[in-house]
């Protein structure tokens, strides 16, 4: 019987530079190109990000068709569908790209019990167990964890694998279960001629000032490539050896470490999933165990004014309605959201990791709940409890004109921008002028922020102390 290997395609919806893929293609007399869709992740996503994977995946199928093969499309859970698919050819062989999710560990390790899967590369550069401390334990602070991370060489553009000129076959009437066509998703078309199209500017024009505009919010000072790389329409492998490159040109040393911050961002991305890989008990609670007792508030109001971006902070509200419009939110913007949540409103982080989860079309496990405990204090390599962002403070620096505020909370667009970060500080006649009124036209603040981080310091200090006792 003529081989036929399984192409299990998870979070590498790409022809280029796909290991995975090349490994599938050796020695195959025919390929099945495999996405299962799995209940337990496709049901519970963000419809933003249901739909990018969706558009990915139509994407990816007219690709293999230009190549002379197709998608074929099971309905999961995994176990189901590779059982049925082994029915049908027994002495089929599958080749994926490694996960690190507890979710994706698991679902692997049931099919290795009984199926011939084998894990080829993976959604980083360096595997979870290949950056360790000398003792052989893992890292849990950035910095150390990053300068070893370095010691390793990085790919060069010449190591990305091309897109192949053809497919082998497939078997013949083999069936495929019909994909449910979605809109795009307006803002990030999931194409990978979009992640080169992005990838292409940003490495032209944006990577060299990466450093020190990134924290501007008014601007695209990023990349806005989380998509992408979140679901593999851009390698991790080209996303490391094409900065490299620029890395390797750039003729100042002010560029290269405006290059090497954007580098560092993907090693921060590499750390999480690290973390996750090692202690997973981060997706349940608190990393620090001192942090397990916070008496965190319960209020409901409160909650959903901060997910409709109704706090009346413009800053905070602008970025949540940025989330729920667009389905990405910048940096800059989460870790104000965010320290607004767990500081401001004294609620619990994982309220707010489950709102972005729900949310953002980049939602990642590893990622998200990396950014929440840092913001929250709670985390690995976190801010200090005490560090509060002020959210006025944090406008006024990184949208200094108001511009971002005006886009997102139109109801403050026409005043003049003084009063675009604190439109309670307009006096009468110039609200009469205006035709505005606070509490009318824009929520009053539901929290005042002073009030606020004393009581969020007696909070932290009180969990604190219990623990010690
Ligand atoms: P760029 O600034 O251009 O960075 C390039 C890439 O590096 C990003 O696309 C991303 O893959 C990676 N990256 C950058 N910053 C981080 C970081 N701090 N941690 C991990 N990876 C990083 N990122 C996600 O991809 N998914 C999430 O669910 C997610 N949730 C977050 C939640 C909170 C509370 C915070 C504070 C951060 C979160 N981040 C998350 C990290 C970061 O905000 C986004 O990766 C970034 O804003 C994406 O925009 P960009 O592609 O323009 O990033």
């Amino acid at each position: 019987m003529s081989p036929v290997n399984i192409w299990w395609i998870r979070r590498d919806i790409r022809l280029k530079d796909n290991q995975t893929l090349q490994a599938a293609l050796k020695d195959a007399d025919q390929l099945i190109p495999l996405f299962i869709i799995e209940p337990e992740i496709m049901e519970a996503a963000a419809p933003k990000r249901r739909a990018f994977i969706l558009n990915a995946l139509r994407d990816l199928d007219q690709q293999l068709r230009n190549l002379g093969s197709r998608l074929i499309v099971r309905q999961g859970p995994a176990a189901k569908a590779m059982g049925d698919l082994f029915e049908e050819f027994p002495e089929a062989a599958v080749f994926a790209h490694e996960d690190f999710s507890p979710f994706a560990r698991e679902r692997d390790a049931e099919i290795k019990e009984s199926y011939d899967l084998s894990l080829h590369s993976s959604v980083v550069l360096r595997h979870p167990t290949a950056v360790l401390k000398d003792d052989g334990e893992p890292y849990i602070v950035y910095t150390p964890y990053k300068n070893k991370w370095y010691e390793e060489p990085l790919p060069n553009p010449g190591d990305l694998l091309p897109i192949p000129d053809r497919l082998p076959s497939l078997p013949d009437n083999i069936a495929t279960m019909e994909r449910p066509e979605v809109e795009q998703v307006t803002d990030f078309p999931a194409t990978t001629d979009e992640a080169q199209r992005r990838f292409s500017e940003f490495l032209e024009d944006g990577i060299q000032h990466y450093k020190s505009q990134r924290d501007q919010m008014n601007v695209d000072s990023t990349s806005q490539l989380s998509p992408y790389l979140r679901f593999g329409l851009l390698s991790i492998r080209e996303a490391f050896a094409m900065a490299q490159m620029a890395l390797m040109q750039a003729q100042k040393d002010k560029t290269r470490a405006e290059i090497r911050t954007w580098m560092n961002e993907l090693v921060w991305r590499e750390f999480y999933t690290t973390i996750l890989f090692h202690f997973p008990h981060v997706m349940e609670g608190p990393f620090r165990e001192e942090y397990e007792d916070i008496a965190w508030r319960e209020d409901q109001a409160d909650l959903e004014a901060w997910q409709k971006g109704q706090t009346g902070y413009p800053i905070v509200d602008a970025c949540m309605r940025q989330l729920l419009e667009t389905g990405w939110m910048h940096n800059r913007g989460r870790m104000i959201v965010a320290s607004f949540l767990t500081k401001d409103l004294l609620i619990n982080w994982q309220h707010g990791e489950a709102w972005f989860m729900n949310n953002l079309v980049d939602g990642d496990p590893a990622a998200n709940n990396g950014g929440w405990q840092w913001s929250a204090g709670t985390g690995t390599d976190a801010a200090p409890y005490f560090r509060i962002f002020n959210p006025i403070l944090q406008g006024k620096k990184h949208d200094p004109e108001g511009e971002f505020i005006a886009k997102w909370v139109p109801e403050l667009q026409d005043l003049p921008k003084a009063f675009h970060h604190e439109p309670w500080e307009m006096d009468e006649d110039i609200a009469q002028k205006y035709d505005f009124k606070l509490g009318r036209d824009y929520p009053q603040q539901i929290v005042d922020h002073f009030f606020a981080r004393d009581r969020t310091l007696e909070a932290y200090k009180a969990a604190r102390e219990s623990e010690e006792n």
